[in-house]
C-alpha cells in the first residue's frame, strides 16, 4: 500500500491556514484588508483577550449578497482577480481568495453582511470550516465578521500565541500603519472593551498622525513633497527635537501600502545625517505614489518588502524632498521648544502604547488549558468569566467610566484644530541670517560666543560651530569633486617621528599621498611635510594634522570614500581651534559669516545644537522682575 493520501479538505486548509493566519494580528490584517477593498469609511476592530477570545471587524463597505457571502468562505474564491494578467495591476490589497476560508478553517466565524440598498441582510456561520448556518438576518449595511476562539481545533497553533498584551500590541501596530496608510478611512481599537486609538478619517495625514503618535509628536512635523518622473513623495518629517530612541516613528507607504525598503531607509538616514545624536532615529511618515508597474509588491509573502524600478531614483527623491523641507524649517529653536525637547523624548510612546499600559498582566492560558480555556462545550462566556476578576487587559484611561458599551457607535473624535503648518514651525526658529544684526557681546568660558538679539541672549558653541563649518566644507568640496584638495605649506616643515610612525608613514605613503599629504622620510627619525590635505579651514596646524592622520590611521585605515571623508573631517576637527581658545572680535565676526551660507549651521556633525537662545523672560524671571 502507498503512503501518499490525499489530505481531507478541511485538514488541507488548516495547514493552509498557517500561511495566512499565524496569529490574532494576521486576522485583523486581512479582515481589516477586506474592509478597506469593499470601500469601507469606517472600519472598527474590538478584541478581547488579544484577539485570541474572539476578534470582530465590522466595516461600512460595499457588503455581500447571500451567495456571495457563502463563496466568500471557499479557497481561492475572490471578486479581485479575474484573469492571471490582473496579477500584475494589482490595486487591492488581497487577492489571493484564501484569508476568509484559511480563518474558517481554525476558528468559529459568524459573518453578518448586507448590501446598500438591499432590506435584508446574510448570515453565515461556520466553526472549523463546517457550515452551521446560512440564512436571512437583520443587520447595518456593510459586513461585520467575528472571529472566535482562534486555533480552538489546533492546539499546536494554539500553543505558539504569546500573552495578551503582545497579541494586541501586534494588533495595534496594525491599526497605526493602516491609520497612516489611509487618512481617508476612520479606524476604532477596542481592546476589552476599552478603546485604544480612533483616527478622524477627515483625509488629512497630520491628523493620522496625532491618533497614533499624539499631539507634541504632531507639533515637531513639517510637510514634505518632492517630484521625479514618475515618483511623487509627500507626507511628514519631523524636525529633530521629533527624534525618537528607535526606528519606530518611520512609516513608508508606497501606493497606500506600508513597506520595507531599505533604500528609502537608508535615504531617511542621509537626510537627517549630522542633524541627529548619535542613537536617535528621524520620525518621518512618507509616501511614495508610482505606476504600479513600476514597483513590485510581490517580492515578500507578506507584501512587506518591494522592488522599485530604480533604487537609485527613489533614494535621491526622498532624500532631496526631506532636505528641503528640514533645510525650509531649520533654524535656531525657540527657547520654549528646546526646553520642552526633553519632554518629547521620554514621552514619545505612540498613543497605543501609551493606552496599553498595563496595570497587570492576564497570563495566556497554557496549552493543557486549551479545553478549559474554550470550555468543555465550547462556550466563550466560561473563560469571559473566569477573566472577570482578573485585571483588564488594557486600560485606555484612567476614567473607566469613560467607557460605555453603546459608546460603540459614537462618530470620530473630534480633532482638537491642528494649527501645525509649515509656516508655524518657522515662526518659532530664528535663521542663522539673523545673526548679522545681533550684537556681539564677546565670549563667555572661551567656549560661548554670547550675542544680544532683540529680547533673547544667544550662545553659540564655538568648537561646534566650527567642526560643523569644516564639515559642511569637505561634504561641498566632495559633492563638487574638487581636483584640487591639496594645500602648500609655504615653507616645507620637518617634523620628528618615532620609528614606528617613520614605518607606518613608508608602508602608507600612496595613502598619505592620495589624500593630500606630501611627505618624505629624513633621516631615521624625522620626515619633511611639503602639503597638507585642503581641509577647508584657515587654521589648521600641519604637524597635528600629521599627527592626528597617524593616529586614526592606526586605529583603522579607511577603506571607501565614504571613510576617507570621516578621516579627512576628523584630522580637521582636531587640527583646528578648539573650545578654549579665545576669539578675538573679528574671528568671532568670521565664524558667524562662515555659518551663514552653510546648508545646516544648526547642529554639528553630531547632532548638537550650534546655537542656543535664552529669553529674556526666563532671566527675568530669575531675577524675579516678574513671576
Ligand atoms: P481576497 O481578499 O484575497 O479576495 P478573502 O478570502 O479575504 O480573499 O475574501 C474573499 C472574498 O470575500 C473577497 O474577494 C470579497 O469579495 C469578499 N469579502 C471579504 N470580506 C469582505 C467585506 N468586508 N466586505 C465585502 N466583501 C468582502
Ligand atoms: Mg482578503
Amino acid at each position: 500500500m502507498g503512503l501518499i493520501r490525499i489530505l481531507d479538505p478541511q485538514t488541507a486548509n488548516s495547514i493552509a491556514a498557517g500561511e495566512v493566519v499565524e496569529r490574532p494580528a494576521s486576522v485583523v490584517k486581512e479582515l481589516t484588508e477586506n474592509a478597506l477593498d469593499a470601500g469601507a469609511t469606517t472600519i472598527t476592530v474590538s478584541i478581547r483577550n488579544g484577539g485570541i477570545l474572539s476578534i470582530s471587524v465590522t466595516d461600512n463597505g460595499c457588503g455581500l449578497d447571500p451567495d456571495d457571502a457563502l463563496n466568500a468562505f471557499t479557497r481561492h474564491a475572490t471578486s479581485k482577480i479575474w484573469l492571471i494578467e490582473d496579477l500584475d495591476t494589482i490595486g487591492t490589497l488581497g487577492f489571493r481568495g484564501e484569508a476568509l476560508a484559511s480563518i474558517a478553517a481554525v476558528s468559529k466565524v459568524t459573518l453578518k453582511t448586507r448590501q446598500p440598498g438591499d432590506t435584508v441582510g446574510t448570515q453565515v456561520r461556520i466553526e472549523g470550516g463546517e457550515l452551521l448556518s446560512h440564512g436571512p438576518t437583520g443587520c447595518p449595511e456593510g459586513t461585520s465578521i467575528l472571529v472566535e476562539q482562534l486555533f480552538y481545533n489546533t492546539p499546536a497553533r494554539f500553543k505558539f500565541l504569546k500573552k495578551d498584551s503582545t497579541e494586541t500590541s501586534a494588533i495595534a501596530e496594525i491599526m497605526e500603519r493602516l491609520i497612516l496608510a489611509r487618512p481617508d478611512v476612520s479606524f476604532r481599537l477596542l481592546a476589552n472593551g476599552q478603546e485604544l486609538v480612533h483616527s478622524p478619517g477627515n483625509n488629512d495625514l497630520l491628523s493620522a498622525i496625532y491618533a497614533v503618535y499624539g499631539k507634541r509628536q504632531a507639533a515637531t512635523c513639517v510637510p514634505i513633497t518632492g517630484e521625479s518622473g514618475p515618483l511623487t513623495v509627500s507626507g511628514y518629517a519631523a524636525m529633530p527635537d521629533g527624534a525618537r530612541h528607535n526606528r519606530s516613528g518611520q512609516t513608508v507607504l508606497v501606493n497606500r501600502r506600508w513597506i520595507r525598503s531599505k533604500t528609502v531607509t537608508a535615504a531617511i538616514d542621509e537626510a537627517y545625517k549630522s542633524r541627529l545624536m548619535k542613537g536617535r532615529f528621524a520620525f518621518v511618515v512618507l509616501k511614495l505614489d508610482l505606476p504600479p508597474a513600476l514597483v513590485d509588491v510581490n517580492v515578500h509573502p507578506q507584501k512587506l518588502e518591494v522592488r522599485f524600478w530604480k533604487d537609485g531614483d527613489v533614494f535621491s527623491s526622498v532624500y532631496q524632498a526631506i532636505v528641503a523641507a528640514l533645510n525650509e524649517h531649520s533654524g535656531i529653536l525657540a527657547p520654549e521648544k528646546s526646553a520642552t525637547e526633553e519632554h518629547l523624548e521620554e514621552t514619545s510612546e505612540n498613543v497605543i502604547t501609551q493606552n496599553m499600559q498595563l496595570p497587570n498582566e492576564t497570563p495566556k492560558p497554557a496549552y493543557d488549558d486549551i479545553s478549559a480555556t474554550y470550555g468543555p462545550n465550547n462556550n466563550i462566556l466560561s473563560l469571559h468569566d473566569k477573566a472577570a476578576d482578573a485585571p483588564a487587559e488594557a486600560v485606555v484611561r484612567t476614567d473607566k467610566s469613560d467607557y460605555s458599551p453603546d459608546k460603540s457607535d459614537q462618530s470620530a473624535p473630534s480633532y482638537e484644530q491642528l494649527t501645525i503648518t509649515s509656516s508655524s514651525y518657522a515662526d518659532t526658529v530664528l535663521k542663522v541670517a539673523d545673526l548679522t544684526e545681533a550684537r556681539i557681546i564677546g565670549t563667555l568660558f572661551d567656549t560661548y560666543v554670547l550675542l544680544e538679539w532683540t529680547d533673547e541672549l544667544l550662545l553659540i558653541d564655538q568648537h561646534a560651530a566650527h567642526e560643523k563649518i569644516i564639515y559642511e566644507r569637505l561634504r561641498q568640496a566632495r559633492r563638487e569633486k574638487r581636483e584640487q584638495m591639496i594645500q602648500p605649506l609655504l615653507s616645507p616643515q620637518t617634523i620628528a617621528v618615532t620609528p614606528a610612525e617613520r614605518i607606518m608613514i613608508e608602508s602608507e605613503q600612496p595613502f598619505f599621498q592620495s589624500i593630500g599629504f606630501d611627505l618624505e622620510a629624513f633621516g631615521n627619525r624625522s620626515v619633511i611635510l611639503r602639503t597638507i590635505p585642503d581641509l577647508q579651514s584657515a587654521r589648521i596646524d600641519p604637524e597635528l594634522a600629521l599627527r592626528t592622520a597617524l593616529q586614526l590611521l592606526v586605529k583603522d585605515r579607511p577603506s571607501g570614500p565614504e571613510e576617507v571623508d570621516e578621516l579627512l573631517y576628523q584630522i580637521a576637527c582636531k587640527a583646528a581651534v578648539k573650545a578654549h581658545d579665545r576669539l578675538s572680535m573679528l574671528e568671532i565676526q568670521q565664524l558667524i559669516a562662515d555659518l551663514i551660507p552653510l546648508e545646516n549651521p544648526y547642529t554639528c556633525p553630531h547632532g548638537r545644537p550650534v546655537i542656543i537662545r535664552q529669553s529674556r523672560l526666563e532671566i527675568e524671571k530669575k531675577f524675579k522682575r516678574v513671576l
